[in-house]
């Protein structure tokens, strides 16, 4: 069964058609990449399937089950969705294993899974500190144990190692596949970075002007003539 359906969607802005009948399917422990130039709608896209975005039309399933159209948007929290953005911080006053423990309940923060998640990035020295107190890759990779932490069925990536140097971004670009691949989530990764697109991806969408274009495995698409 695909764990992600999405089907037709759409989203205009008073004179942007920023999304234009998209559709894509994403199967369990599969990571699709959405390439393509700024402005081309995947930003939005990632907004309608995180649930912070309207549709104007289409249709978005998870597991199975409708979670958005024209009509109806079932809310954020109440989707099982994991998100890291680039702009999407961590809580600035809560310490590290809060930040990671924040979305989960209060017997599951008690039975040391926090820490597990932390050790499992190699952070759990740093348990107590605040978010200032990290560097920025430190920082990315605490917001990824905490999207991670609620075992969401879908995880949206948007650009989210572009602030990072390149050595770092590759090294993180393998934690993070590590780290998605155990947990078994369908994972939607925008960017506009082709060579993160090839390494990261098992499928890819090319977008452009809000519909995609061309879609299939990073060998397909790099061996057209
Ligand atoms: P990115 O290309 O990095 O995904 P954004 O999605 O933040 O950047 O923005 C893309 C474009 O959308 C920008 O040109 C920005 O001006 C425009 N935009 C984003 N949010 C709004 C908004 N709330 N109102 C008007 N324009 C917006
Ligand atoms: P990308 O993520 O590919 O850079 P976006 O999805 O952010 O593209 O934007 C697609 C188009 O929609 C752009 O033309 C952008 O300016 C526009 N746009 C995005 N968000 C808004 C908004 N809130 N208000 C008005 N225009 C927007």
């Amino acid at each position: 069964e695909p764990m992600l359906e999405i089907t037709g969607v759409e989203r205009r802005f008073s004179a942007t058609h920023a999304v234009q009948g998209v559709s894509l399917t994403v199967w369990p422990g599969e990571v699709t990449c959405l390439l393509g130039p700024s402005g081309c709608g995947k930003s939005t896209t990632l907004r309608m399937i995180a649930g912070i975005e309207q549709l104007d039309a289409g249709e978005i399933r998870i597991d199975g089950r409708p979670v958005a159209d024209a009509r109806r948007n079932v809310p954020p929290e109440m989707r099982p969705v994991g998100m890291v953005f680039q702009d999407l911080a961590l809580f600035p006053h809560m310490t590290v294993a809060a930040n990671v423990g924040f979305g989960l309940s209060r017997a599951r923060q008690g039975s040391g899974e926090v820490r597990h998640l932390l050790e499992r990035v190699g952070l759990a020295h740093h348990a107590d500190k605040y978010p200032h107190q990290l560097s920025g890759g430190e920082q990315q990779r605490i917001a990824l144990v905490r999207a991670l932490a609620t075992q969401p069925r879908v995880m949206l990536l948007d650009e989210p190692f572009s602030s990072l140097d390149q050595r770092l971004r590759v090294e993180m670009r393998e934690l993070a596949l590590d780290l998605l691949r155990e947990a078994g989530t369908a994972v939607v990764l925008v960017t506009h970075d082709s060579d993160e697109a090839m390494m990261m991806a098992d499928r890819i969408a090319i977008m452009h002007g809000g519909r995609i274009r061309q879609e299939g495995t990073p060998l397909e698409l790099y061996q057209q003539p």
